[in-house]
């Protein structure tokens, strides 16, 4: 195993687990005989008295005479029949997964709050008029026009967001005016919204001054 995240997954359900092995077994099927601290039959490799299930190290810890100690997992998948990675979902389904999702890399945002958040820019943004920052970026293209489509709109004050390496999450770190593009699919349903991030006229100095905004509106 050489992969951090796999094994930081592994140490934070067995750190959950910790103390509660008998009750997390107990509730995944394992009987309540093999849980009774007695001597008896091996669930692992059989014989009559070798094995006795005595969560020591509240690992759910046992030790049998002939096939060695072991712990929780083991246990449970040899009960239960599971290779490991079932027994981690399982355990961790009963132990309940790290609620802060620390080893999880963050979910991409649902299409309701892409749409969601499409729409409001959209209704912040405004139609062009002549001299707009928009107007003027065209004109310094060449691409003014005398009228501008109803598919292009100024935003006034445009967040730009940039990823923050250590964290991941996104973080405000500027505001622009934006050329709002909205790209409609055939059905005249709006698919995409391009921004342009926008500054004295130029396209904004920043890393990526062109963003895509997937969603319908
Ligand atoms: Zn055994």
């Amino acid at each position: 195993m050489n992969n951090p995240e796999y094994e930081a997954r592994i140490d934070d359900v067995k750190r959950r687990a910790h103390g509660r092995w008998t009750e997390i077994l107990g509730s995944l099927g394992v009987s309540e005989q093999i849980l009774k601290k007695r001597n008896q039959p091996c669930p692992l490799c059989g014989g009559t008295d070798r094995f006795q299930y005595t969560d020591k190290f509240g690992e759910g810890n046992y030790p049998c005479r002939a096939c060695g100690a072991g712990g929780g997992f083991k246990l449970l998948q040899a009960v239960m029949g599971l290779d490991f990675n079932t027994a981690l979902r399982e355990v961790e389904r009963v132990a309940g997964a790290s609620p802060s999702g620390q080893h999880v890399a963050s979910p991409e945002p649902s299409a309701d709050r892409m749409k969601a958040l499409a729409k409001r820019l959209w209704e912040e943004a405004k139609p062009l008029t002549p001299g707009d920052e928009v107007d003027r970026y065209l004109s310094g293209r060449r691409l003014a026009l005398a009228n501008y489509p109803k598919v292009l709109r100024l935003h006034p004050a445009l967040g730009y967001y940039e990823k923050d390496p250590s964290s991941g999450k996104s973080r405000k770190v500027a505001e622009y005016a934006a050329m709002l593009a909205c790209i409609q699919g055939a059905d005249g349903h709006a698919v995409t919204l391009h921004r342009t991030y926008l500054k004295d006229g130029r396209k904004a100095s920043v890393s990526d001054a062109k963003k895509v905004l997937s969603s319908g509106i």
